[in-house]
């Protein structure tokens, strides 16, 4: 395996407002003057009391979304990235979403975003676990393939450690698709990526507590990441 070292500048794809940084926080610190990309950070003008609504203790969306990108602000400015949200809906909304295919939806706005910032390297997830990272792991593997650009996959973390049958799994199914190429796994500072995801402060406890073992890993490191490349 060789070193990670993409060329510049970098774009990092987040599912939702804090993975981007639970499962690349040491490379982005590595990597100063990254963007990061949180492609489902909208929210619907309603009332609810959902995941994020109970995390924030905002009962309406928009406000609960916004105690959110507060945290992901901080977070991300803290290892020196600059952060971008996109109004599409998490599944916590889902009954919300149009009616069309929300891969589709995701990759047409994914393409938007990266024809105007117009990035060296992209960041996706694997897409691990939750149906929201499937979702946009998808729609970046449909926009990798033949493209240009050099893309990259990251482990979804704490899932990628807290489930290794499910990681092999989606490795298999995405060697169907295109070729993936592994890089040294990734570490950094001690404390460095602990500090930043203390930030998401509605989220820290939440999540810890339904993964508390992968995700003290998740904090000491373990950063998984694959190169895209087309099948010939
Ligand atoms: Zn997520």
């Amino acid at each position: 395996m060789s070193k990670l070292e993409p060329a510049q500048p970098v774009l990092v794809l987040s599912p939702h407002l804090d993975d981007a940084v639970l499962s690349c926080g040491y490379f982005l610190y590595a990597n100063p003057s990254t963007t990061v990309v949180t492609v489902l950070a909208g929210a619907p003008e309603i009332f609810h009391e959902g995941y994020n609504s109970k995390t924030t203790g905002k009962p309406y969306a928009p406000d609960a979304i916004s105690v959110r990108r507060d945290e992901d602000r901080k977070a991300v400015e803290y290892l020196g990235a600059t952060p971008v949200w996109l109004d599409l809906l998490d599944a916590d909304y889902g009954e919300y979403r149009p009616p069309r295919d929300y891969v589709d939806v995701i990759h047409d706005e994914i393409a938007r975003v990266l024809d105007e910032t117009r990035p060296a390297s992209i960041f996706a997830p694997l897409g691990l676990m939750h149906s929201d990272h499937l979702a946009v792991s998808d729609a970046c593997i449909e926009l990798a393939v033949n493209s240009p650009v050099a893309w990259y996959l990251y482990m979804d973390l704490p899932y990628g450690l807290a489930n290794r049958r499910v990681l092999l799994k989606r490795l298999a199914k995405l060697s169907q698709h295109v070729q993936l190429v592994e890089f040294d796994s990734f570490d950094g500072e001690h404390g460095i990526k602990e500090r930043a995801v203390r930030l998401y402060a509605s989220q820290y406890d939440p999540t810890r507590r339904n993964f508390r073992k992968s995700f003290d890993a998740t904090m000491r490191g373990g950063e998984r990441f694959w190169r895209v490349e087309t099948l010939s």
